[in-house]
């Protein structure tokens, strides 16, 4: 009988932690964690999803860091209609062939067929120029910087992912417009280096900061800049965020001229850039563990979770009462702090359930600990318990979730820093992709060879299928993930010289560059 107990304590855990290990199942983990944490639910569009508040308030914590920042280099919010008119979208060439195969368009009202289908932003360069030719007229009116956050909507023909690959996502898109080169080349990357601060600093995840290759830039921008993140458990690198100087491809197609100091015509130069909920996955799949979310404090909608030990022959109002106390002294400090006294679970069950939501401290109030003026600490990202004096309690706790924050960037830096493979040839490619690493390559930037390789690396890697299906899904074509904008912060690299080799063809190399699945 006592087995049995077990077992259904052990299915009932089960149900209620991720169910599955992360290494053991990656994808059914991931829904697990996402669905039973509470962030997500389904919906029934593919590739839509309902943002429940605890994933929605880190989407808000993010906007609150950014909108902030930008806000300092003076850019200012706005907002622009959903829908895009045909004849909008088509002007700019190459920008509409990257976008056509996505774009979802609206075709009747009620039952009668528009005279015209009319577009839902995928992105809103094509709404947003037209406005700008009227508003920008003379060199007085630059530079223009706008914002906006709003959902977009792009018709994703790969598996939808929550978060990762959605079909409506939320973001912001800065648009901005300079009188010279300069001034927007200087502007994608102060985005850029915000765009990192957001993973590194909010987030807790590192990334790589570099430029895209002519093949992967944004469509019809004159280059993209990049900051990509890695997933350790399927051995994927991930676009984080981009920010594009689009120089004057769009100025020109959209007649965004203006009057310069010398009263001569000139285009505007144009960057946008963004970053979207996309973040908050990259989060959970980098962090996460068996037991559900693993949440940076920065970001945690609670901080700390107190919860009171309940005792047969205690006094319960005492406990609430001490728990209260705790709970009132850390929000008077500014942590986000929540009583979990609720009287129909025990506290296992509140540990696991707060574990699996990834709150990053748990504070236990029992009798024991009010005899002696304490309380315990648990911390959720390394277990570690921790008896601390109630005249600590602030310092500890402001102390303990600086720790974490630092600690959890840490331990993804490394276990990224350790996922990276240097490759100067080709037969050690997709052993090393294999093995789930992301490979640092000497390489000659020519499109034509960044093709091959997708090509031959897909080939490579489908004679392995079937090893592949039972691991995990090591399939896939390599793609250049980005030329770093500082190598040596990731290895101590030798120098390209003229004798260096691309990894992949004869031609000489010319930049260090990442590759990896996506
Ligand atoms: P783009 O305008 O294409 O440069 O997209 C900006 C950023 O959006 C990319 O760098 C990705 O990080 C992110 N992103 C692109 N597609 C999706 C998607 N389907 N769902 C969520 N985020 C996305």
């Amino acid at each position: 009988e006592v087995k049995d107990q077990a077992k259904t304590k052990e299915a009932r855990d089960k149900l209620n932690t991720a169910g599955v290990g992360k290494e053991e199942d990656f994808s059914e983990w991931y829904t697990n964690v996402i669905t039973r944490s509470e962030m997500i639910d389904y919906y029934d569009i593919s590739g839509c999803y309902i943002l429940r508040p605890w994933s929605y308030s880190i989407w808000e914590q993010i906007q609150s860091f950014f909108d902030g920042e930008i806000k300092k280099l003076g850019v200012q919010n706005a907002y622009f209609p959903l829908l895009v008119s045909e004849k909008a979208l088509n002007t700019e060439e190459d920008h509409i062939e990257g976008f056509a195969p996505e774009v979802a368009w609206v075709t009747k009202s009620g039952k009668s067929n528009l005279s015209e289908p009319i577009a839902i932003r995928p992105t809103s360069e094509t709404i947003m120029y037209p406005a700008y030719k009227n508003w920008i007229r003379s060199h007085r009116d630059l530079p223009l910087k706008l914002n906006q956050w709003v959902n977009v909507v792009r018709w994703e023909f790969k598996r939808p992912v929550p978060f990762l690959r959605s079909r409506e996502f939320l973001w912001q898109e800065g648009h901005t417009a300079f009188a010279t080169k300069e001034e927007a080349d200087k502007e994608v990357l102060q985005i850029l280096r915000l765009y990192k601060r957001v993973y590194e600093e909010l987030l807790a995840v590192p990334v790589v900061e570099g430029l895209k290759s002519e093949k992967e830039k944004f469509a019809g921008g004159l280059y993209t800049s990049t900051i990509e993140g890695f997933i350790p458990t399927n051995g994927r690198a991930i676009q984080a965020a981009t920010s594009h100087c689009l120089g004057q491809n769009f100025s020109k197609m959209f007649g965004i001229e203006f009057e310069d100091e010398n009263n001569a015509k000139a285009l505007a130069w144009q960057n946008s850039w963004g970053l979207t909920t996309r973040t908050i996955g990259v989060m959970i799949m980098v962090h996460g563990d068996d037991k559900g979310l693993v949440l940076p404090p920065r970001i945690a909608p609670i901080q700390v979770v107190v919860v009171p030990l309940y005792f047969k022959d205690f006094d319960s109002a005492i406990l609430d009462k001490k728990a209260d106390e705790v709970v009132q002294r850390l929000k008077e400090a500014g942590i986000r702090a929540h009583l979990d006294n609720r009287t129909n679970y025990n506290p296992r069950q509140k540990y696991i359930h707060w574990e699996l939501k990834g709150v990053p401290i748990r504070v236990e109030v029992g009798p024991k600990d009010l005899e002696k003026d304490v309380v315990m600490f648990c911390r959720r990202d390394n277990g570690v318990k921790e008896s601390v004096a109630n005249a600590d309690l602030i310092t500890t706790a402001k102390s303990t979730l600086d720790n974490i924050q630092v600690s959890m960037l840490e331990r993804a830096t490394k276990q990224r820093n350790e996922s990276i493979s240097i490759v100067t040839q080709w037969s050690d490619f997709i052993p090393s992709l294999d093995k789930r690493h992301i490979c640092l390559v000497p390489w000659c930037d020519v499109p034509d060879c960044e093709e091959a390789i997708k090509k031959r690396s897909n080939e490579e890697s489908l004679k392995q299928k079937e090893e592949a299906e039972k691991g995990f899904c090591l399939t896939g074509a390599a793609k250049s993930l980005c030329i770093p904008l500082k190598v040596e912060e990731l290895r101590d690299v030798p120098a390209i010289t003229n004798e260096t080799r691309c990894f992949a063809c004869e031609r000489s190399a010319k930049k260090w560059t990442l590759y990896g699945r996506i």
